[in-house]
């Protein structure tokens, strides 16, 4: 068990999937949350409430859009005005566009790399002083297998995973003798709302139904037929914040049913 207890952890993209995922394990050791991420005011309200009803721990949400180093920053002095400290940051909000290199629409080529890649550098740069005065801090980076092997028509998505790769590697090695680390979390297909468009797209393409159109783009790529669950991602992320991980430093861990393997 990992406690977390009298820490507080910044999930960026937490409104939704993977990043709420890795935030209810945090919340479930102890750790006071700030969320983060687009979505009905509404719904992030009732999230807020229902987290720190059900895990006892403070819950918040910025609305910091990752596009945007500024709010970036002020999201971070946020966090730390809010519990006084930040010891987990994990970078993971992120989106998808495909298209082939010649005909991928530049704003889409440079959103993807502001809140793919840009945004892990500015959160990390922002959060990594609080972590040295206070002597501790995980840093957790969600890359993708697309940031170890590629896919046709995912230009953008591919260039910033790799980036975030390597970006994790420099942050580890710079931090080498503290007690602060940098891993990334490199998964294969998850059922979020980021792939659902995708498989929304196959089934609309080739005519056929949500449910084929997903049995089809896992056997594409991932030897397990089954996709990762963000609870299972969680138990990483739980792990890196671990005693036990202190020593793991600039790791790409796949958690992708298989795919790199083949
Ligand atoms: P998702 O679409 O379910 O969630 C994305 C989150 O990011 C949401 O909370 C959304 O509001 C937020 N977000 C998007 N743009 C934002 C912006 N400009 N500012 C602030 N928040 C923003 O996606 P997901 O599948 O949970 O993806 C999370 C991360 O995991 C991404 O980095 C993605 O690349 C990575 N990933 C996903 C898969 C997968 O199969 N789903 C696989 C590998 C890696």
């Amino acid at each position: 068990m990992t406690n977390l207890k009298g820490k507080a952890a910044l999930v960026t993209g937490s409104t939704s999937g993977i990043g709420l995922g890795i935030a209810r394990q945090l919340a479930g050791q102890g750790a006071d949350l700030m969320l983060n991420g687009f979505g009905d005011t509404g719904y992030i309200a009732e999230l807020c409430q229902s987290l720190s009803a059900e895990f006892g721990v403070r819950v918040a949400h910025n609305g910091a859009d990752m596009s945007k180093p500024e709010e970036i920053e002020a999201m971070v002095a946020a966090t730390e005005a809010a519990y006084g400290r930040l010891d987990v940051l994990v970078n993971n909000a992120g989106i998808q566009h495909v298209a082939p290199v010649d005909a991928f629409p530049v704003e889409r080529w440079d959103a993807v790399i502001a809140i793919n890649l840009s945004a892990v550098f500015h959160g990390t740069r922002a959060a990594l002083p609080g972590m040295k005065a206070r002597g501790w801090g995980r840093v957790i980076n969600i890359a993708s297998v697309h940031g170890l092997v590629a896919s046709v028509n995912k230009s953008a998505y591919v260039a910033a995973k790799h980036g975030v790769i390597g970006l994790t590697k420099v942050t580890a090695l710079e931090l080498a003798e503290t007690n602060i680390t940098c891993n990334a979390i490199c998964p294969g297909w998850v059922l979020t709302p980021l792939v659902q468009k995708q498989i929304d797209a196959l089934a609309a393409s080739r005519d056929l139904s949500v449910e084929e159109a997903g049995r089809e783009l896992l056997s594409e790529k991932q030897p397990s037929k089954s996709f990762v669950t963000p609870e299972q991602l969680g138990e990483l992320a739980l792990f890196l914040c671990s005693e036990a991980a202190g020593n793991m430093r600039g790791a790409a861990l796949t958690m992708d049913g298989g795919w790199t393997a083949q």
